[in-house]
């Protein structure tokens, strides 16, 4: 009897989530006088594309990560494009020195 086994895999997949429709991704179900958890993805505002039930907070936060860190990389590209300035004074700065000028005063040669 050869048990072949399957091992864990190296590589996590990440699942495939959507977002939950009931609550539109907010999670929060607004009832008459309180908020509470949405009753169909319980809280996450996430839910398994496939199947449409609710996901373990294990399950969504490795993709959501990897969506943030995509985001991320995103904005900090776009920042670059834009040029570095508009997200505040950067370090190396360009000072136009307007100083050609000394204080001279005119010369009297006064005779
Ligand atoms: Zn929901």
């Amino acid at each position: 009897m050869t048990g072949k086994r399957h091992g864990p895999s190296f590589r996590r997949e990440l699942k495939f989530i959507i977002e939950c429709t009931t609550c539109g991704g907010t999670g929060i179900f607004s009832g008459v006088f309180h908020q509470m958890d949405c009753p169909h993805c319980l809280g996450p505002g996430w839910l398994c594309g496939h199947t449409l039930k609710p996901l373990a907070a294990s399950d969504i936060v490795p993709v959501l990560n990897s969506r943030l860190r995509d985001a991320l990389a995103e904005i900090a590209k776009a920042r670059q494009l834009l040029g570095a300035d508009s997200a505040g004074p950067g370090p190396e700065r360009h000072y136009q020195e307007n100083n050609r000028r000394g204080a001279g005063g005119t010369n009297y040669t006064g005779d």
